[in-house]
């Protein structure tokens, strides 16, 4: 071993575990799951040192800087700190994904990547993608034994209805979650909204039999993005009973999306509804405002995200 590398592995050793950390990872494989979709396998002796909690958890992935070079972050000491030193032309794009599956014993991660051009840094590189093509990631960390966060999919104690909206991009967290409650006993029920591209979107899904999966192909129903989720919500959702008083002061401020992301979690301990609502944020905006200032439903059982936003790139 050299000095130098002799040097990493002894800081390693001594430096505690944090709950989420940089690793390497390359292309395995690519599987195209239909129009929009396609399973990115990654692998490397670093996958079997990531961990997962939840169907949701979220991993920040980097790709290749506009100058064409292979991400090379640090992986010892403060990667943040160190991409913040780079030229912008050599700094790594960052963007979020969904660990859809983690193998840690075979070395497998398993990330389900829209494919929406070369538009951004992710989905050009996702289009291009060839086996062997190095990427890093900042996952959790199974040297780490405390909760690393990362993750929304909290379902209350009690819940009997659950309902789950989302586009494309908060499928494999969507298909991660069926199946997850599709292994329970007493699984509530379920209603699962899915707006995607087009019809050969549409896949089938692990699920209960208490849960009822629509899907929304835009292409299909003559939609833009976001408005299948928005239908979902308004028109086809069966709700929990609205309240019929309701009171100007307790409506919810509009975000400005510019300037911030939306993302209010579900707070309630114990709660009869729960829902999980992610993808396009405009989309997810025009739900919140739904939900709460015009059915008043408890804000504490609704988990909100903007995944992403139309016309913007968002890290
Ligand atoms: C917690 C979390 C989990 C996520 N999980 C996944 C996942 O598992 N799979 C997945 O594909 N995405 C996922 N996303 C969404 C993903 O991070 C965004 O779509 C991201 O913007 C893609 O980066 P990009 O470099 O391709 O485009 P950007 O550089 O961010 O954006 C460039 C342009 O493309 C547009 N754009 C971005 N995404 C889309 C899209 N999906 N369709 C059409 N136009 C788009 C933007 O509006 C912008 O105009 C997740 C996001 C979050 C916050």
């Amino acid at each position: 071993m050299s000095p130098a590398a002799l040097v990493q592995t002894l800081r390693k050793r001594l430096s505690k575990p944090t709950g989420y950390q940089l690793f390497d990872i390359h292309l395995k494989q690519r599987i195209a799951l239909s129009p929009s979709l396609t399973r990115f396998v990654f692998t490397g002796e670093d996958v079997a040192l990531m961990h997962t909690l939840a169907p949701d958890q979220r991993v920040k992935l980097f790709f290749p800087s506009a100058n064409g070079s292979a991400p090379d972050l640090p992986k010892v000491g403060d990667w943040q700190a160190a991409r913040r030193t780079l030229k912008p032309e050599h700094a790594p794009p960052m963007r979020t994904y969904t660990i859809r599956a983690l193998r840690p014993d075979m070395n497998e991660l398993d990330i389900d990547f829209v494919l929406h051009g070369e538009t951004g840094p992710a989905s050009r590189w996702a289009v291009h993608a060839r086996p062997g093509d190095p990427l890093q990631i900042v996952a959790p960390n199974a040297a780490y034994h405390a909760d690393p966060g990362g993750y929304e999919w909290i379902p209350p104690q009690g819940v009997r209805k659950i309902l789950l909206i989302g586009d494309e991009t908060a499928l494999p967290a969507i298909a991660g979650i069926l199946e997850q409650l599709a292994s329970h006993p007493d699984a509530p029920q379920v209603q699962a909204f899915i707006e995607v591209p087009e019809e050969d979107d549409c896949m089938p899904l692990l699920c209960g039999v208490h849960t009822k999966v629509h899907w929304l192909p835009r292409l299909t129903l003559h939609k833009q993005h976001g408005e299948g989720m928005i239908l979902a919500a308004r028109e086809l959702a069966s709700l929990p009973p609205t309240r019929a008083n309701l009171n100007d002061s307790a409506a919810l401020q509009e975000l400005d999306l510019n300037s911030q992301r939306l993302w209010e979690l579900a707070s309630a301990k114990r709660s009869e509804f729960y829902a999980w609502v992610a993808g396009e944020s405009a989309a997810v905006m025009d739900i919140r405002r739904f939900f709460i200032n015009e059915c008043g439903l408890d804000r504490n059982g609704l988990t909100l995200m903007g995944y992403w936003k139309l016309g913007r790139s968002l890290e």
